[in-house]
């Protein structure tokens, strides 16, 4: 007989009880939730819209955009840009000056792989993984192509397809190596890498290290600076609800700045750019990474979005996004295992992000039917259901309900009704 989840079981005291001692309870109404049922477990893939963004955005359309024109560069903009930049520093733990919001993550990491590699003279080998994000492979093989001197990428594979132990990276790591460039947690499984230990070792060897902080900036603690992190990428539309394309960043450790060149010069990254010097000078700091004029009303759009983060408190976010996982995961074990899902994420609560990641055969009408039940979440081929928990918005109840929901579905085996897409996938 299959572990039955009525209402009367006991997880569900639980879930109320975490609910109602949670710090950040308060900040749920923070954020627009157009349909009160959904449980949104998407946060990884795109937040949710924090309210005071759509008040920031009609008021900067109107009175800025429409009445100050071209005034606004000198009133605001310029100012906007580096008090995100700012906001941004401190939920990385980088110093103020380290970041810049700019462009996509993918421009981003590859402006920054080409910059390491024309200085690293003489090393050969750039190390990722096969847990990084698809463009972020793409991008480190272009790299190697395109950045001087003969580089190769060696991809380290991972023998469960969802983690790499340290030691295997360790091993890795030659004098020919000049640059290892990792996720931080890694978008399938929600692995989380150790980048402090892996700091440590790289430099080790004389390598470089360049992270990709897209699925861990808001929800796991972050200390670039203090890490000694030469390099770093991420975007601000997952876990820092900063909207659908909204301007990525990139981290560059203070003493690098100057040493590094941006292989896509544009006029702002120009020392003087109102000049209009027709020879290229870059700006000395990390502003010579800037491209082209930056997006205003996008950018506007994360100032309230990374306010509502430091309003909660970073601690309080890392905290909650751990009891969250914690708390799904003893769901798991009393209802999703006997019904055949695996699991995909680390159970330690050091080696994973703010994500759970189920394994079932049937992972892909399984994600259909709970679409329909409103459960919002990812699947990804071939057999991963994949679910980001938000700390400033996901409650422990609605964690108690996704799972209700998930064991009605396979009981009731609702899911069958879901046409299978080809391979699987949809
Ligand atoms: C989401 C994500 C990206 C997205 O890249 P964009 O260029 O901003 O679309 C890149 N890398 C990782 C690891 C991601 O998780």
């Amino acid at each position: 007989m299959m572990n039955e989840f009525p209402p009367s079981h006991p997880l569900w005291e639980t879930a109320k009880s975490l609910d109602a001692k949670d710090p950040l309870r308060k900040f749920r109404q923070e954020f627009m939730i157009a349909d009160p049922d959904e449980i949104y477990l998407n946060g990884n893939s795109l937040g949710r819209l924090p309210v005071r963004t759509v008040q920031r955005l009609e008021r900067i359309i109107r009175e800025q955009w429409g009445v100050w024109l071209i005034r606004g560069w000198d009133r605001d903009w310029l100012k906007l840009l580096s008090r995100v930049a700012d906001k941004l520093a401190v939920i990385i733990g980088a110093h103020p000056g380290e970041v810049l919001l700019a462009d996509s993550t993918s421009v981003n990491l590859y402006k920054l792989a080409i910059a390491c590699l024309n200085i690293q003279r003489g090393k050969k080998v750039v190390i990722t993984d096969e847990l990084n994000f698809p463009s972020d492979l793409y991008i480190l093989r272009a790299a190697v192509q395109q950045a001087q001197g003969n580089w190769r990428l060696q991809i380290l594979s991972s023998e469960d397809g969802n983690t790499l132990p340290l030691e295997k990276i360790e091993k890795a790591i030659t004098p020919e190596v000049g640059l290892v460039a990792l996720s931080h947690v890694c978008f399938r499984s929600g692995f989380l890498h150790d980048i402090s230990r892996l700091s440590e070792v790289i430099h080790q060897h004389g390598a470089m290290l360049l992270v990709d902080v897209s699925h861990s900036a808001g929800v796991v603690p972050l200390r670039l600076h203090d890490w000694k992190v030469d390099l770093a990428v991420g975007c601000t539309y997952k876990f820092l609800n900063g909207g659908p394309g909204s301007p990525a960043f990139l981290y560059v450790r203070e003493d690098l700045a100057p040493l590094l060149d941006n292989p896509i010069p544009g006029w702002l990254g120009h020392e003087n750019p109102f000049r209009f010097d027709l020879e290229y000078r870059p700006a000395r700091g990390i502003g010579r990474f800037r491209v082209g004029t930056p997006p205003v009303l996008a950018m506007a759009a994360v100032e309230p979005a990374l306010d509502l983060l430091l309003e909660a408190g970073q601690e309080n976010a890392y905290h909650k996004a751990k009891g969250l996982t914690e708390f799904f995961l003893s769901l798991y074990d009393a209802f999703l295992r006997p019904r055949g899902f695996g699991l995909a994420t680390p159970r330690e609560p050091d080696r994973r992000g703010a994500q759970i990641s189920l394994i079932h055969p049937e992972a892909w009408p399984i994600s259909r039917a709970a679409r329909d039940r409103k459960v919002v979440l990812d699947f990804r081929p071939p057999n991963l259901l994949r679910m980001g928990f938000a700390p400033l918005y996901n409650s422990y109840q609605e964690l108690a309900r996704a799972v209700e929901i998930f064991c009605q579905i396979v009981d009731s085996q609702s899911y069958r009704q879901y046409p299978e897409g080809v391979d699987g996938i949809p």
